[in-house]
Order: structure tokens, then sequence, then C-alpha cells
């Protein structure tokens, strides 16, 4: 067991060093290279949107920093504490600090549960109050997510799809968390209710100062919910920046392929939009993963070195990260795309 004590700055509370998670094959010594190298740092009452394709790996981080896998390699600094461990081997004082809100509050709720025994279980697991207690906890998690108090005695079947992800929200902060994941929150349910559920979370974020890992595909999501953004592309990072950085100046090839994609509603958002890049083909498998920088097949500004060497992550200015041959100092290669 790695539970070792490292301190962080005081507004520190997540740091991932070097983390990887690899899924073994049926073929001997092949590996799903789910995530390969990720490295972050997330302030207490950040917005941290982990943005990326499916099979970018940014569930794979979330689940892992969640102590649902065992991590590969690297390290995950909570507070200080190292918990590269997966949860069996956390501490409950520590898995209380760390909740997650689901993609599908439809799998994610005990149909055969009412919303108040939902509510109770996180209570009832970690010990917090008495019986009276734990009753009013549970009507104050409701009028919390602006829920009606007699929502404790129905079943999720017989509410909404929103209301029940409210209720996964509430479930989520019933044991006062330090961070909490959300998992593509509003992904599985109606357009109409997307927007109500943002700003339930957005709300809640600023009034009780918490902090997100917000995992999405939806990068222009991102613009209006996080602090900063980390894109990710085959298990790694290759893009960081502070939401308003990362929007106006993106440099990494791939960011900006995602936001030329973007619809835009005002000619403003229309001026600061990358001019359209065109790729080509989909993300490659994780188990086969091509040499070099791991975009290089679909990059159009790949070099021949870019299928050569990996490139390393720089900080191009203060608080930028990209992962690009073409950027920073030491460009290797002739510069031309082939
Ligand atoms: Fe494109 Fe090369 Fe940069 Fe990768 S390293 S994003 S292939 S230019």
């Amino acid at each position: 067991m790695r539970l070792g004590v490292k301190r962080l700055p005081d507004d520190g509370l997540l740091e991932v060093r070097d983390l990887k998670k690899y899924f073994p094959t049926k073929r001997k010594g092949v590996f799903v290279r789910a995530v390969d190298g990720v490295s972050f740092r997330l302030k207490r009452g950040e917005v941290l949107g982990l943005v990326g394709e499916s099979g970018s790996g940014k569930s794979t981080t979330a689940y892992t920093i969640l102590g649902v896998y065992e991590p590969t390699a690297g390290q995950i600094l909570f507070k200080g504490q190292d918990i590269s461990t997966g949860l069996a081997r956390r501490p409950l004082a520590l898995k209380k600090e760390i909740q997650i809100v689901f993609q599908d509050p439809g799998t994610s709720l005990n149909p055969s549960r009412t919303i108040g025994q939902i509510l109770g279980v996180p209570l009832a697991v970690h010990r917090i109050g008495t019986r009276a207690e734990r009753q009013q906890r549970i009507a104050e998690l409701l009028r919390l997510v602006e829920l009606p108090v007699d929502f404790m005695y129905k079943y999720p079947r017989a509410i909404g799809g929103g209301e029940r992800q409210m209720v996964a929200i509430a479930r989520a902060l019933a044991t006062n968390p330090s961070l909490v994941v959300l998992d593509e929150p509003t992904s599985a349910l109606d357009v109409s209710v997307q927007a109500k559920i943002i700003n339930m979370l957005m709300k809640l974020q600023r009034e009780l100062h918490l902090t997100y890992l917000f995992i999405s595909h939806d990068l222009s999501l991102m613009r209006n919910v996080a602090t900063r953004v980390a894109v990710m592309y085959l298990g790694k990072i290759c893009e960081e920046a502070s939401t308003p950085e990362l929007f106006a100046n993106p440099l990494h090839p791939y960011t900006q392929m995602l936001l030329s994609s973007i619809p835009v509603v005002s000619k403003a958002e229309e001026a600061t939009k990358p001019k359209r890049i065109r790729s080509t083909g989909e993300i490659p498998s994780p188990v086969d993963v091509p040499p070099g920088c791991g975009f290089h097949p679909r990059c159009p500004f790949r070099t021949e070195a870019c299928s050569r060497e990996e490139p390393a992550m720089r900080e191009v200015e203060e608080g930028h990260f990209v992962r690009c041959h073409l950027l920073g100092a030491g460009v290797p290669g002739d510069g031309q795309i082939h």
C-alpha cells in the first residue's frame, strides 16, 4: 500500500503525476493503453474540464482517480496524501471526500429503493448522524437541488430523467465531498433538461465552493463551465490551459480541429474560431498506438519527425501547456507538411 504524505500547496487539492492505466488483452504482452502518462493539478474551487473523443481515456483517468481501477503506474495525490491504490485499499474517511455523478441516472439509481433510501445510503455507509438527523439531511439535500421534499417517498421510475439526475447530484453531495467527478452528467438526458442540470451544477459549485473534475466530449460546453480545460487524445493530455486562453489561443492541431467544428451563434465567436482544420480518419485503437505523436496519422501539419519522436509537453506561455513538435523550443524535422 502506497499511502505516504507529501504536502501540496494550500490551494492544491488533487495532483496526478504521470498516471498510466493499461488493460491486458487476449494477446499475450499486448495491452490497451487507455491512460498513458497523464499529469495535471486541480486547485480547490476549480472546475477542470477533461475533454476528448470516445476512446481518448478521459473516463478511465477519472475512474482511476476514484479508485475503481488500480493505476498501472504513476501517482495520485489528494490533499497531499498518496492515494494511488484501488478503492478496496483506501480508508473510508477518504472515500467520502471524492464522489461521482454518473452519466445515466436511469442506471445509477437503484430502482427498488425510494429516493429517500437512495440518499440515505452514503449517510449510513459513512455513519453520518443519527437516524433522525439522516432524515433531516435527506430533506436538506432534496431542497439543495430544488426538488420537493416529498420526493423522498417516490421511486426513481416515478420521476423524470432530469429529476433523477438531480437526485444523483444530491447523493454525490451527501457526504460533503471535496472533489466531485462529473462523468458526462448531461449526455444521457433530453436536450430540454440539459441546461437545467448544468445551471444547477454551477450554482452548487459557486455556493458550496465545490471542486469539479468535469468529463465531457463537448468542448463547447467547457467554455461556460470550466476554469481550465485539458484536451485528451489517445490516453494523453495534448493541451491544457485556462478556459479563456484555450478558446482564444488554441495551439495543438487537435484542439484546433475540435474548436473549428463547433457551431457558433455570434459574429464575435466566429471571429475567434480557428480556420477549419481537415483531418482524416478516426482516433486509432489504444491497443495499437501509432509511434511518435499519436495524432500524426490524422494531423494535416505532420512532419517526418512526428511519426518518429513523441513530443514532450511544454509550457509555451504561463499555464498553457502543449504537446506538439511545432511549438516551443527545439522543433525537430524539416517543418514541412507531408
Ligand atoms: Fe501534428 Fe506533429 Fe504536432 Fe503531432 S507533433 S500534433 S503530428 S504537428
